[in-house]
């Protein structure tokens, strides 16, 4: 019987989860290194502890019933030593292990018949030469872990722009990719139960802004061939990785073909929108599947654009709410973050929208964004530590 639920990371991805499992009776123990996290302050508990910090996360795992995470970018030895003690986590140590690492993640999707970019592991100037041949220029380089919203990534020419990539990163492992001319990027959510019961959203078309999601429709603008293409290897994927939980599958799609750019085991930035376009959110579901419950039908009942408010670096209160509401189409999403750092993800807005998303839609939702700004307040209290 689950009562309790802890979450490792304590930022939005954490909290409208908990918002869910509040809704829904949990009880909720965030874990996450500051005090007052976007996650913390819908909890009923924070445990303010680093990602490293085993005894810390042997204490969640204590007094929970099942253990989950919001990021992958913790260390593994720290969801094995759960795992080892007996308490529940869901995803599981394996599942983080190969979303980790982005050479195990596209060798895992190549092997479960999935396409993805040609690609080859590079740790030294004198791996260059030999992936450069085997993948071909233009690539994009990537550092193996640790990587997201488009840092620890160099997109190069030719062997000189790859030396010196790997230079920078002094000996880290990187992922060689040849770059992927993509007409569009779309992603699949998708949550399988305990039970191997798997249910995935209509894929959104994805477009960012200097690697960070800046803006996500659904349904995605492609035929009914490529998204139910992507949801078939997404389901696949799901079925292979043996997942308990909700995570998200990223996609190139190039001449109406489609590779697999990322899967991340956990809910996605590009599947807020179900929270108000869907009966049941990601995170429901996910509150769902690890509870051991039924999952619900993954229906649509309205199309939507999803927006990302970053932050500006300029403050903390966000003005121009007032105009940007008078839209009853939108629903503001603020995340509780105290400081407005430099396109820091800060909040978003759902519009909800009757019939075909079209250019005239994008351009409503680009307007609305374009009404909010960060302002400094008195009460501001400074960057984040
Ligand atoms: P990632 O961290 O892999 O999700 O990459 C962030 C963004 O960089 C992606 O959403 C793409 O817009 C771009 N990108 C990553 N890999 C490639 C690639 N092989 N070819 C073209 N663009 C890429």
């Amino acid at each position: 019987m689950i009562r309790t639920i802890g979450v490792i990371g304590g930022g939005q991805l954490g909290r409208m989860f908990a918002l869910d499992a509040k809704r829904m009776g949990y009880d909720v123990i965030a874990l996450d290194p500051q005090p007052r996290s976007p996650c913390g302050q819908v909890a009923d508990e924070q445990i303010v502890a680093q990602y490293d910090d085993f005894d810390a996360i042997e204490r969640l795992g204590s007094r929970t019933d099942v253990v989950t995470y919001e990021f992958e970018n913790i260390a593994i030895e720290s969801i094995r030593r759960l795992e080892a003690r007996g308490y529940a986590v869901s995803p599981s140590s394996r599942v983080l292990q190969i979303t980790q690492d982005r050479i195990a993640e596209k060798t895992f999707a190549r092997d479960c018949g999935a396409p993805v970019a040609e690609f080859a592991e590079v740790s030294s100037a004198a791996d260059v030469r030999a992936a450069g041949e085997r993948v071909g220029y233009p690539a994009v380089l990537k550092t193996v872990s640790g990587g997201y919203d488009g840092k620890g990534q160099w997109r190069v020419a030719d062997e000189r722009g790859a030396r010196e990539a790997v230079d920078k990163v002094g000996g880290a492992r990187l992922i060689f990719e040849r770059f992927v001319p993509f007409e569009l990027e779309i992603s699949v959510i998708c949550t399988r139960s305990a039970r191997g019961e798997i249910v995935s959203y209509p894929p959104a078309e994805n477009e960012h802004d200097a690697g960070i999601l800046s803006l996500s429709l659904v349904p995605a603008r492609v035929s009914s061939d490529v998204a139910s293409k992507a949801r078939e290897i997404t389901e696949r994927i799901a079925r292979a990785l043996e997942i308990v939980g909700t995570f998200c599958v990223e996609f190139f799609v190039t001449g109406g073909n489609l590779l697999v750019n990322e899967i991340a085991p956990r809910p996605h930035n590009s599947g807020h929108y179900t929270i108000d376009a869907t009966r049941c959110s990601q995170y429901e579901q996910h509150v769902r599947a690890i509870c051991g419950l039924p999952l619900s039908p993954p229906e649509l009942m309205r199309n939507a654009i999803m927006v990302n408010i970053l932050g500006t670096g300029t403050g903390n209160t966000l003005e121009g709410i007032d105009q940007l509401l008078k839209d009853p189409s939108i629903v503001l999403h603020v995340y509780g973050k105290r400081h407005a750092t430099n396109r820091r993800k800060m909040g978003h807005f759902t519009m909800l929208i009757d019939g075909p998303v079209t250019d005239d839609h994008i351009a409503r939702a680009r307007d609305a964004r374009a009404l909010l700004r960060w302002t400094r307040s008195s009460d501001d209290e400074g960057p984040a530590p």
